[in-house]
């Protein structure tokens, strides 16, 4: 298991890219670390890996501050975006060069050669070299490479990010198996909100070098903890509205919509977040009027971006198929007032 108590890292220069970082990833765990650019999470993997000292906090591995642990010492593989194979060796010698630089024995290095090119389906590449290969087989390799000598955690580093949708799918599944097969804690870092929830046991979401939320895909996307995480998690993000909240009714546009809980207080101005696929198009009692602005057609479904008079956004709403609306049509939406969220000033969740 890595722990992560109260991580702050300080670069000279005086940025803070962590504050007060605290985490644990359990063996044969996948993290997924998910968050916008400069929010912390390659220096949250240097820290891991050793590359940097935190400024303050500590970092145990299975109970043991590392502070004192070389990176080599630290059983640590790393992936990185651009692969980092050595463009002068083979396929195979690009496996075997951190094993022979440690001079293993061969019987040792092929032991573990082999173990690695059965996991990742290495046969047939064996004897390429690296600018021979595609990039989804390049990344293989890097992650081959990254196993090779029994590693304890693997520290992956927005590697599909080069790589069509499809190589993307299927690395993404030999990735996903990677935990159980390999016996390691997997850490994977993306700006990719889709792919982290895809992909995590657990997902944490980084916000300017905090941790704004840790926990399993479905309670984030289900229960931010935050309008930061509210918004950043899920596609079409979360709509916006304003209105105000006086104990069961809360008021939008003029609307008064009945609320399933009443909150601990009153407000007279409260933000209120929905997600797309909670907002139906069609009249019903309390439903808000509204003018389609324009209307993205998906494949299996479309998505409708309404205009609602007093509202500072235009609302996205899911539909299934091919929606027939026009632009400029006047329609109703319903919110599923069961899925709403409140925010306050500060971006917390108001309470219930
Ligand atoms: P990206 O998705 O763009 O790679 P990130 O979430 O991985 O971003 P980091 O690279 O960890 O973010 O950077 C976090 C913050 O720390 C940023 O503000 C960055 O400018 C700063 N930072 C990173 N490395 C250094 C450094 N060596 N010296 C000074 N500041 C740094």
């Amino acid at each position: 298991m890595i722990e992560l108590q109260d991580v702050t890292k300080q670069f000279p220069s005086g940025n803070i890219a962590l504050r007060r970082l605290s985490l644990r990833v359990g063996k044969k765990e996948l993290l997924t670390v998910v968050g916008p650019s400069g929010s912390g999470k390659t220096t949250l993997l240097r820290l891991i890996a050793g590359l940097e000292q935190p400024t303050s906090g500590r970092i145990l591995f299975a109970g043991e501050d590392v502070a004192n642990r070389e990176p080599h010492a630290r059983r640590i593989g790393m992936v990185f975006q651009r692969q980092n194979l050595l463009e002068h060796l083979s396929v195979l010698d690009n496996l075997l060069f951190s094993l022979r630089m440690r001079r293993q024995s061969r019987a040792v290095q092929q032991a573990k050669v082999d173990r690695v090119i059965e996991l990742l389906d290495l046969t047939e590449l064996l004897s390429r070299w690296p600018q021979e290969l595609s990039g989804g087989e390049q990344q293989r390799i890097a992650i081959g490479r990254a196993l090779v000598d029994d590693v304890t955690t693997l520290l992956l580093d927005e590697p599909l990010a080069q790589l069509d949708a499809v190589r993307q799918v299927e690395l993404r599944q030999l990735i996903r198996s990677l935990p159980a097969t390999t016996d390691t804690t997997v850490i994977y870092v993306t700006h990719d909100q889709s792919e982290a929830l895809a992909l995590g046991d657990r997902i944490a979401v980084l916000s300017a070098g905090e941790l704004a939320q840790i926990g399993p895909p479905q309670e984030v996307f289900q229960a931010p903890a935050t309008r930061f995480v509210a918004r950043f998690i899920g596609s079409p993000r979360m709509n916006l509205l304003v209105g105000k909240q006086a104990g069961y009714d809360l008021e939008i546009s003029g609307v008064t919509i009945r609320l399933p809980n009443a909150y601990d207080s009153d407000r007279a101005h409260v933000e209120v977040g929905i997600r797309p696929e909670d907002v139906t198009i069609g009249a019903a009692a309390n439903s808000l009027p509204g003018e389609v602005q324009h209307v993205e057609f998906c494949g299996h479904e479309s998505i409708a971006y309404v205009r609602v008079t007093g509202q500072p956004e235009l609302i996205a709403c899911r539909v299934a198929g091919s929606a027939q609306l026009k632009s400029g049509e006047r329609i109703h939406l319903s919110i599923n007032s069961d899925r709403l969220h409140l925010f306050l000033p500060d971006g917390s969740v108001a309470r219930r």
